[in-house]
């Protein structure tokens, strides 16, 4: 399989090279292969590994019944005896870490069949409770997942900028297709995923909390797993049976600042533990915990979908299905937009497990072929395309204008309004007033003021009126480019000269004219 990324292979290096704030290099996202030992159970049931690692980036993958072997190559393959902290490592979250704090988003997801180590790889294993005094054993420090690894980093890179920082986590599970605030203060309503051409998709009232330190976070992340659902099935204890995406915030000042009123950097890390696929006859759900397994299949086939279209190059510019479910609305960025991410695919080395763990491979290979654009966020105003940013000053200079105009304008002198009437063609609206400023219109009709030297000045935009008897309402916002010769008295007639009036009767009945409503400019 080919090296994919940035000439030398790292996408991240090639993004803090590149222009900030422009649309990046297409970069791939990565993926990291992590196959857990296994497990007592499978021992225990004399199950033999399906699985050979070799080399640090392949995997090779030998069939039951004999045949060749399969090879699968990622960013980095991990077995069973790599530790926590190598896994920290391999996946060079730090690096995403950095890119976050520079304004960029980025995501970290685990994927895989239920009881892979996904929640393991993310966050450990799940406290002991000690049966006499029911309390929790805390989870020793190596086995802290790349969460906890995460956190610890970032605190302490955050002491050491030199600059100020505010950071804010929010925790939600998407539970049978319903968004829960983990860190809701009472109990946990669903909450609706809302869309804006600003933020995409949100979570609206998500609570998102401030912290200061590493301890306020762990509590926080403590207080999110306690609070997610998870059940006990054949194939693992404690099986997640939602999908839990924890979002850090944060929020940098650049120093010096650029200039006094500069809005921070804001930048994004994503951890987002997915429920585990699940074969309902292996994993022996019945009730509550079928109904659970059916919706986290049909949110990771809607998943899945999604990702095999954005390797479509013709489908990928037309339509995805991000909507098909909340999961898919809430990685949409990460998977087609301007996010950077890694996904961490988890599997068992047993052969019995030999189906789910080809299924994941195969849906990981696929995932390392989408490409994002990753790009940081500059101030609201630098992210606007220098040809918005001039309509834009262009509209405020008229708006002055007409403001300073209509102040010229005796309320008495309303009478001086003429409405003119292009028979059969519509009806415009024109001041008998002295010369605006000099403006330089273009296109065609509206509302307009013819200038001292005969030359209509045409500054002028926007006219709304219903035409009686059409029910029609009719509206414009243009600029208009005054012909040669226009003055006073042929301008009704010109600015009459709507295009696809049309549809306007031939004859306008008097009581039409009576009251024109202008839009406010
Ligand atoms: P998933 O989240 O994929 O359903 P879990 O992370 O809950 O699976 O892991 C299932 C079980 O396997 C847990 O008991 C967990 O502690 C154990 N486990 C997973 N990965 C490892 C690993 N790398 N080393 C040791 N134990 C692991
Ligand atoms: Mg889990």
């Amino acid at each position: 399989m080919e090296k994919r990324g940035s000439p030398d292979g790292d996408p991240a290096r090639s993004l803090e090279q590149g222009p900030e704030g422009l649309e990046g290099p297409e970069t791939p996202i990565q993926v990291v292969l992590r196959v857990r030992p296994m497990s007592a159970a499978e021992l225990r049931r004399g199950e033999q590994s399906a699985l050979h690692c070799s080399g640090t980036r392949t995997l090779q993958v030998s069939p039951p019944g004999g045949g060749p072997d399969v090879a699968f190559r990622f960013g980095a393959v991990l077995d069973g005896a790599r530790s926590q902290e190598d896994v920290f490592r391999a996946c060079g979250v730090r690096r995403l870490g950095e890119l976050a704090l520079r304004g960029f988003s980025c995501t970290v997801f685990t994927f895989g069949q239920t009881g892979s180590g996904k929640t393991y790889t993310l966050t450990g294993p799940p406290p002991q409770v000690r049966r006499a005094q029911g309390e929790g054993v805390p989870v020793p420090p190596n086995l802290a997942g790349i969460m906890q690894r995460t956190f610890a980093w970032l605190l302490d890179r955050v002491q050491h900028l030199g600059a100020p920082v505010t950071l804010r986590a929010s925790y939600l599970e998407i539970y049978n297709e319903q968004v829960r605030d983990l860190l809701s203060l009472g109990s946990a309503r669903p909450l609706p995923v809302r869309w804006n051409k600003t933020r995409g998709f949100y979570v609206e009232q998500l609570r998102v909390v401030e912290f200061g330190s590493l301890g306020a976070l762990m509590e926080l992340l403590q207080m999110g797993l306690s609070r997610r659902r998870s059940s006990a099935h054949t194939l693992n204890q404690a099986s997640s049976r939602s999908h839990a995406l924890l979002t850090l915030y944060i929020s940098r000042q650049t120093m010096p600042p650029a200039d006094p009123g500069e809005p921070p950097v804001g930048g994004k890390l994503c951890f987002v533990d997915l429920a585990g696929s699940e074969k309902v006859a292996a994993t022996g759900s019945r009730g509550e915990l079928m109904l659970e397994a059916n919706s986290i299949n049909r949110s990771l086939l809607a998943l899945g979908h999604c990702i095999s279209l954005l390797l479509d190059p013709q489908r990928r510019q037309s339509h995805i299905p991000f909507r098909d479910s909340k999961l898919t609305k809430l990685l949409a960025d990460s998977l087609g937009g301007r996010g950077l991410t890694l996904m961490v695919a988890c599997v068992s080395p047993s052969a019995q497990c030999l189906p789910e763990t080809l299924s994941t491979l195969r849906y990981a290979s696929r995932a390392q072929r989408v490409t994002t654009r990753p790009q940081a966020p500059k101030s609201p105003v630098a992210k606007q395309p220098p040809r918005l940013e001039i309509e834009m000053l262009q509209l405020q200079e008229e708006n002055r204008c007409l403001r300073a105009q209509l102040g010229q304008i005796d309320p008495k002198g309303m009478s001086s309004l003429e409405a003119g009437v292009g028979r059969g063609e519509g009806l415009g609206l024109l001041w008998t007033q002295p010369s605006p400023p000099p403006l330089q219109p273009q296109g065609s009709v509206g509302l307009g003021w013819p200038g001292p030297s005969g030359i209509s000045m045409g500054c002028y935009r926007s006219s709304c009126w219903r035409t009686r008897g059409s029910g029609r309402k009719r509206a414009s916002c243009r600029v208009a480019r005054p012909g040669p010769g226009m003055n006073s008295a042929s301008w009704p007639s010109r600015s009459t000269s709507w295009s696809g009036a049309s549809s306007v009767p031939a004859t306008v009945p008097s009581h039409a004219l009576a009251r024109p409503h202008r839009v406010p400019v």
